[in-house]
């Protein structure tokens, strides 16, 4: 039985060429798939009856399983999604402002190998990569279920996108033609994987990079994030010169607030040092804590203190609005909660 959800133009024109149906019929099949995510072939309602029944025969919409889904009252919804082989990911839709701005943040493997001390998807360890097609059909499952067209795709769900970079840009690529979301509107955030970063910086879609730092320093990023060990901030900084360079876009740096530990007045003032002469946006997330770690809340005082800092150093400044506060919002929450 063929999946249709994720294959291409061509790949549904080869079912179509098989039932000796045209090429028109393939386009047809392509819009109720990406534009119009319907659930069953039976909804392709400008197929005719006879021709639905013979598709059905070969192929069907999906195979990924809606495990649970969760409404916060911010109406932000997280999904733990199951694949054919039994794993799961988790994929969450925000909707901002007003409801036409919807982001999906998907994930891109199946648990972590980068081992965040913050994160419930690290703990975990590394499971698999999901294949490109495992990744949109993420935003279609949304789109199925909620009858809303996504607007914007952030990489920010399980997983490290640039150790899975080939399965990464292909989904991109499909969000952008298929499912007309423009590059501008797909963002890719990463721990600082500096291969991946040159290699993003050599590629031509216009995608915005973001770099989870979380750190003004050596030994708190070495205690937050592993990852610092294998390509230190030094060797980080470097990597973004030579993408912004490149591209001539500006990259965000992620930040993650955390009580006593990084949102002092050094920590601070190391931040603006580090980025002085980068461009760039900072978005601070206030830590949001977790069952598993000591790490705690940043007090309103001392993000508002934070951020002024960095806006005197001439960056635009933003403090992520917490999302989902009252369902497991946080990566990797749901996946640990139901395994
Ligand atoms: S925060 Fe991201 S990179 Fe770090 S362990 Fe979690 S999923 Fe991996």
């Amino acid at each position: 039985m063929k999946i249709l959800s994720g294959l291409n133009l061509q790949e549904i024109e080869q079912i179509t060429n098989e039932l000796g149906a045209s090429k028109f019929r393939a386009r047809q099949i392509h819009n109720w798939i990406y534009l119009k995510s319907v659930n069953t072939i039976d909804e392709m309602t400008d197929l005719s009856v006879k021709f639905r029944d013979e598709l059905k025969k070969v192929a069907t919409v999906s195979d990924t399983k809606i495990k649970v889904k969760q409404e916060s009252s911010d109406g932000t919804l997280k999904y733990l999604l199951e694949f054919p082989d039994g794993e799961c990911v988790e994929t969450v839709l925000m909707r901002f402002d007003n409801r036409a701005n919807l982001t999906a943040c998907v994930s891109s493997q199946v648990g972590c190998a980068v081992n965040c001390s913050f994160c419930a998807t690290g703990k975990r360890g590394f499971i698999r990569n999901l294949s490109y097609k495992e990744i949109i059909e993420q935003v279609l499952t949304i789109q199925r279920d909620t009858g809303l067209k996504v607007t914007n795709i952030v990489f920010m769900g399980q997983g490290e996108p640039l150790l899975n970079l080939d399965n990464v840009l292909k989904a991109m690529e499909i969000f952008n033609e298929n499912f007309q979301i423009g590059a501008r509107r797909i963002t890719v955030s990463t721990s600082g994987i500096v291969p991946g970063i040159k290699r993003l910086a050599d590629n031509d879609m216009q995608s915005t990079l973001a770099i989870s730092l979380h750190a003004p320093n050596h030994d708190i990023r070495a205690q937050l994030m592993q990852i610092e060990n294998k390509y230190p901030m030094p060797e980080l900084k470097k990597a973004l010169k030579n993408y912004i360079e490149k591209t001539g876009r500006r990259i965000t740096i992620e930040y993650l607030l955390i009580k006593d530990l990084n949102d002092t007045l050094e920590s601070a003032k190391q931040l603006v040092n580090y980025l002085h002469d980068l461009k760039c946006n900072i978005n601070l997330i206030p830590y949001n804590p977790t069952e598993k770690n000591d790490y705690q809340k940043p007090s309103g005082n001392s993000i508002m203190r934070f951020k002024s800092l960095l806006e005197q150093s001439g960056k635009k400044v933003t403090v992520r609005l917490e999302r989902g506060a009252d369902i497991d919002a946080a990566c990797g929450q749901l996946r640990g909660k139901v395994k």
